[in-house]
């Protein structure tokens, strides 16, 4: 049983047959996926998904590279969608991405993280981190909010920062990365890390695991990164499935 706790099931790639893989990997053994907003249509489409599944669930918020439209207003907005509909578990994905140069400039960004943290700590919702070559800047600003949690999505930073953040009361979410051949780092992460503190995740359609790898990722692909944790862990698929589940249940309210 696998919950993925970050997917983009609203992602045009999935146009032509959405509906096809969503049934394929409720048999393969999903039983849970929280679809995360991106931009603003990714938001509405995300709603709309966990209102047509009972097994989809909708995180609303605007990515780092889309975020010079937050402003007050949409808080605001966000704050009504939430009033209105209880499959919304969280906000996200929100953050900081330096790693593209066409994103908008830091300052705007640390802005929109901010007011989209302040919507967390108001709504009491649990955020889902996009932390993209920024880990200082990203790391400061949830020091700024103390009785925010969440998860660090697709972690990338060192043993080092994932325990700073755990010690924040923070999820680690492990993706397709993990199977890389090259990924080091961040096997040596989910050594050091308690299990009770990993969230499993696709990103789907992105980060597709090896051995597909550069192809469109789908929630059961999990199965490859579970297969790694246990292997890194030494324990069974059982306790990989069983604790991760437990894990994203209780941050996320389900
Ligand atoms: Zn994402």
């Amino acid at each position: 049983m696998i919950f993925d706790s970050h997917a983009h099931y609203d992602d045009e790639s999935f146009n032509e047959d959405r509906e096809v893989i969503l049934k394929n990997i409720q048999e393969n053994g999903v039983i849970g996926v929280l679809n995360c907003g991106a931009d603003l249509d990714g938001v509405k489409d995300s709603i709309n998904l966990a209102n047509k599944y009972d097994f989809i669930y909708a995180a609303i918020g605007i990515h780092p590279s889309d975020c010079e439209i937050v402003n007050k207003e949409l808080m605001d907005e966000f704050k009504k969608y939430y009033n209105e509909n209880n499959k919304i578990k969280a906000i996200g994905e929100i953050g900081l991405d330096y790693y593209w140069d066409e994103n908008p400039s830091k300052e705007i960004q640390k802005e929109a993280f901010r007011m989209q943290m302040n919507l967390a700590r108001e709504l009491k919702l649990p955020v889902i981190i996009h932390d993209r070559d920024a880990h200082k800047d990203t790391l400061e600003i949830m020091k700024e909010f103390k009785d925010v949690t969440g998860v660090v999505h697709c972690f990338s930073g060192s043993v080092e920062f994932a325990k700073e953040c755990v010690k924040m009361g923070y999820y680690i979410g492990i993706g397709g990365v993990l199977t890389f051949k090259n990924a080091k780092v961040i096997k040596e992460v989910v050594k050091e890390i308690e299990m009770d503190r990993i969230l499993l995740e696709t990103d789907c359609p992105y980060m597709a695991p090896t051995p597909y790898r550069g192809k469109r990722n789908q929630s059961d692909y999990i199965n490859f990164v579970v297969e790694k944790i246990m292997e890194i862990k030494g324990i069974s698929k059982e306790d990989v499935e069983n604790i991760t589940l437990q894990n994203t249940k209780k941050l996320f309210d389900i």
